[in-house]
């Protein structure tokens, strides 16, 4: 099935559930606009190479849309417009002043140069441009995109205005406005709806062992903050496969040997010297299927289908990663009992703390960590407890009951501004 297709239906469901006006239903079905863009970029040898860009805004009801830009192979029309569907949820499950966009590039980044990478960035900057604006859509980083790129494109935007506009990027480096935390803002969210959940699942982290798909920007953070808090990560892994150590890895370890290696290994580490400790190597697939309390997807979509739903054993899943279990294999996982905490809470600790970037960029007062901290914790416990609740006062899954509590929001939103009483009574 296309992934929006399948994303559709998660709203579907939740339908059953809330008393939502038809303005507001007719409205959600489908995106505001869609933009697909060629980006014509000299490379480093001379030759013209066209990339194919997107950029989809879904709902903005609530506020401008936000989300981020992704590059990747897998890149098309159909995945842009699914994560511009989720981001619009999530922006409200958070009760963020946002609705939902995406975007994205489909190249191989590793494939460029650097050079070449940001002549890209800026053209597709160029590209869109008429499309985006800190009131209309705002860009943000995702897969395969980090500070030095939002940099880029904040600076072509702010070429193409002939004036410094910041908030239309957030995700930038601090020297250009930039908020402190951005950087570690979706993985420490995860880590916040985590600990606010245990106490009431009943997990106490030495004895609860946890398996990690992705250790990129949002996985590698949450499992740092994970073993600070004494989990047992006993697996990680990352586009090359993964490693497995029943008695648990050493994360920081891990983490210090991936910045300077690019790949992850089962290492201990003093100072700058590391050994490599015993552990199994693993695929992807089989780190899915460890017998673990908690698995984490923090790389792609669709890892987790009707093909290998009935693999699973661990007791509760936490999405981090964007629409990683489909909708089929929600309903094998429910029947098997494992709980799933929906992407659309775990990680909008991003999407959050860009939030406060823009607030920052237009206020021109800037928060110290502490309180970006404070601030982002606050949200993420808030957004935890009310899906938490929802789900158990009306006996729906959590992932129903977050789309509940975004299409309640969306919906007064929609009704507030709609003239549909005038003629209908
Ligand atoms: P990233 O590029 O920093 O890391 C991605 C990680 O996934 C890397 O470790 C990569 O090796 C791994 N990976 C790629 N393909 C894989 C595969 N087939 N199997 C296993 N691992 C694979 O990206 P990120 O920012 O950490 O994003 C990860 C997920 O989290 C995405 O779904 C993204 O949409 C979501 N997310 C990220 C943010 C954010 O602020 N970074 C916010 C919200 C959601």
């Amino acid at each position: 099935m296309q992934l929006f297709a399948d994303a559709s239906q998660r709203l579907e469901k939740a339908l059953q559930y809330v008393d939502l006006p038809e303005d507001a239903l007719a409205y959600l079905r489908h995106p505001k606009s869609s933009l697909a863009v060629s980006i014509p970029v000299r490379m480093d040898d001379g030759s013209l190479r066209v990339f194919q860009g997107y950029r989809v805004r879904y709902d903005d009801t609530r506020g401008p849309t936000k989300g981020g830009v992704r590059y990747h192979p897998h890149v098309s029309q159909d995945e842009v417009q699914s994560l511009a569907f989720w981001m619009t949820f999530k922006c409200a499950v958070l009760d963020l002043p946002f609705g939902g966009g995406k975007g994205g590039i489909t190249l191989d980044p590793k494939s460029l140069s650097k050079m070449e990478l940001e002549r890209l960035s800026r053209g597709y900057i160029d590209a869109i441009a008429d499309f985006i604006g800190p009131d209309v859509d705002i860009l943000a980083p995702d897969v395969y995109t980090n500070p030095m790129i939002m940099g880029w494109m904040m600076d072509q935007y702010n070429v193409i205005q002939r004036r410094i506009e910041r908030a239309v990027v957030t995700g930038k480096p601090i020297s250009m406005g930039g908020s402190a935390g951005r950087d570690t803002a979706t993985g420490l969210g995860a880590f916040m709806t985590i600990d606010a959940i245990a106490p009431l699942l009943e997990l106490t982290p030495s004895d609860t062992t946890v398996a990690i798909q992705g250790f990129g920007n949002a996985g590698s953070i949450l499992a740092v903050e994970l073993a600070k808090a004494g989990y047992r990560i006993v697996a990680v892994s990352d586009s090359q496969g993964g490693i497995y150590a029943s008695q648990g890895l050493d994360i920081p370890s891990i983490v210090h040997y991936k910045d300077s290696n690019r790949r992850i290994n089962a290492v201990y580490c003093e100072g700058s010297v590391c050994s490599v400790v015993e552990h199994a190597i693993i695929s992807n697939e089989d780190l899915l299927a460890l017998d673990v309390d908690i698995l984490i997807p923090a790389a792609l979509e669709n890892q987790i289908t009707d093909a290998n739903a009935h693999r699973i054993r661990a007791k509760y899943i936490f999405e981090v990663a964007n629409g990683p279990i489909s909708s089929a294999a929600d309903e094998v996982l429910k029947q098997n009992g494992t709980l799933i905490f929906p992407d659309i809470l775990v990680n909008a600790g991003g999407v959050t703390v860009s939030y406060f970037e823009w607030v920052q960029n237009r206020s021109g007062l800037y928060w110290s960590e502490a309180e970006v901290y404070t601030q982002l914790k606050k949200r993420m416990v808030r957004a935890t407890e009310e899906i938490w609740q929802i789900s158990q006062q009306q006996g729906i899954s959590l992932r129903t009951a977050g789309y509940v509590l975004a299409l309640e929001r969306i919906g007064e939103a929609i009704s507030a501004k709609g003239t549909r009483d005038y003629y209908v009574h």
